[in-house]
């Protein structure tokens, strides 16, 4: 492994909250009941805030740490529709009308979101540049060229190939065996997006409780009882948007979606002709290995940002694989933050115990968990269109699997050999 090169102020805080630091809000006075708590200020609890508060309803929003701390200032700010699992191995898995409508959701997450970022002006960077996708292998290349026919045959979602000899008008590189382009993508700056978001929900009278963890829930006759540090809340309803940072408050959640980090590191600004060489398009990318990698250029479009599921000399060794011409660039950001994985690779919405949870994005809840929060706002409102194609889903867990993911070292080092080995 190459040890990565930073600058002497190398920064562990997310490069995104130099723009959009982190709201100093201090949590307002706890009212003795609300219509509705939401547990997590991400995008998920924001969203799903922002509809109810407008519609009315007095809203109470708690958060463990400042508002957005989670996920939602953390990520790579890549937008897609897509799943974790390929088009056409969830209709093997699911029947291909199961994978359609799954699909589909995935699109109208997109949609949903980039209309809510034009519709409310929030400035945080939108670009729909597309996404380039890098095979790994040969055989990734012939899957990804088959799952780009399926998804056109059946969603009419158009999908670019471009094959190995093509490569370096998408990236410059010679790892990759080809690869596709799917224009359905855009990038934001997530840190902004939470900040657009959380301007919204503070221009209604919603409630917001900052530095406050929930620490108990009780179910109640007419509702739940919420117990926090600063005293006890009566709540009519109750959402938990907790996604990769659920704990031991919602234990039957907490048994089903695993908190799998990511890690991002940001280069320092490179020259201009570095970056037309290796990020020609100014797409967003992501490759098919094992211990798959995401990568984008700043908004800026002057650094590379790279992340994966591993830690930064594990991403420096993996970025300079990938664009050797990069080794002595400097490392100025660091960070990671939880994902919430689920064992079917799929999103879940739903109830339990009368309590509307949405989570399990498995890395790509920016858009999904946006789309989510407001179909949980639009239940609670009693709106007849707020079905989706994840409800009813079995959610499912493991008999040995109690909150804490032991397996994780074992399987990381296992797909690292993989990814190494090309297979
Ligand atoms: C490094 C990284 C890169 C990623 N890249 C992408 C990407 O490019 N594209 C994409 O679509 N997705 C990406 N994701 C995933 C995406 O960020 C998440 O799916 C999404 O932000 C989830 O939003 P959320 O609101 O559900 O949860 P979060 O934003 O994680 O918020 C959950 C909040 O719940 C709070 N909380 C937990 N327990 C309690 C409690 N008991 N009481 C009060 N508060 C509590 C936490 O403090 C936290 O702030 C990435 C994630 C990471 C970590």
């Amino acid at each position: 492994m190459i040890a990565p090169v930073y600058v002497d102020d190398l920064k562990l805080d997310p490069f995104w909250w130099d723009a959009a630091p982190r709201p100093k809000l201090l949590p307002e006075a706890l009212p003795a009941k609300t219509d509705v708590a939401i547990v997590g200020s991400g995008y998920t609890g924001l969203s799903a805030g922002l509809v109810v508060a407008r519609a009315g309803r007095d809203v109470t929003i708690f958060d463990s740490e400042d508002l957005g701390w989670g996920a939602s200032s953390r990520n790579g700010g890549v937008i897609g529709g897509r799943m974790k699992i390929s088009f056409s191995a969830l209709s093997e898995q699911r029947g291909q009308e199961m994978a359609l409508a799954i699909y589909r959701e995935g699109r109208k997450a997109h949609d949903f979101t980039v209309d809510l970022i034009r519709g409310e002006g929030i400035d945080c960077d939108l670009v729909t540049h597309g996404r380039f996708m890098g095979a790994r292998t040969a055989k990734d290349y012939d899957a990804m060229c088959r799952d780009a026919e399926r998804m056109r045959k059946h969603l009419g979602i158009e999908t670019a190939i471009v094959p190995r000899a093509e490569q370096h008008r998408e990236v410059g590189t010679d790892l990759y065996h080809g690869g596709v382009v799917r224009s359905v993508f855009s990038g934001i700056h997530p840190g902004r997006f939470h900040q657009g978001l959380l301007d919204r929900v503070r221009a209604t009278p919603a409630r917001l409780m900052p530095r406050t963890p929930v620490t108990g829930i009780e179910r109640e006759r007419d509702g739940f009882s919420l117990d926090t540090p600063r005293g006890r809340v009566h709540a009519r309803d109750i959402v938990i948007a907790t996604n990769g940072y659920t704990g031991t408050v919602t234990p039957w959640l907490r048994r089903r979606v695993m908190p799998i980090p990511s890690q991002i590191i940001v280069t320092e600004p490179l020259d201009k002709g570095v970056m037309d060489r290796l990020m020609p398009m100014r797409r967003m990318m992501g490759d098919s290995c094992k211990l798959h990698h995401y990568y984008r250029p700043s908004p800026d479009g002057l650094r590379i940002m790279f992340g994966g599921r591993a830690g930064a000399p594990y991403l420096y060794t993996e970025m300079l694989r990938i664009f050797p011409e990069l080794k002595g660039v400097r490392i100025t950001h660091s960070w990671s933050g939880n994902t919430g994985y689920t064992f079917d690779t799929l999103p879940h919405i739903g109830s339990h115990e009368g309590m509307h949870y949405a989570m399990g994005f498995c890395g790509s809840g920016v858009s999904m968990g946006t789309h989510m929060g407001n179909r949980i706002g639009q239940r609670i409102l009693g709106n007849q269109d707020a079905a989706t194609a994840f409800d009813g889903l079995d959610f499912p867990t493991r008999p040995l699997y109690f909150g804490k993911p032991w397996f994780l070292p074992a399987a990381l080092a296992y797909y690292g050999l993989r990814d190494r080995l090309g297979i």
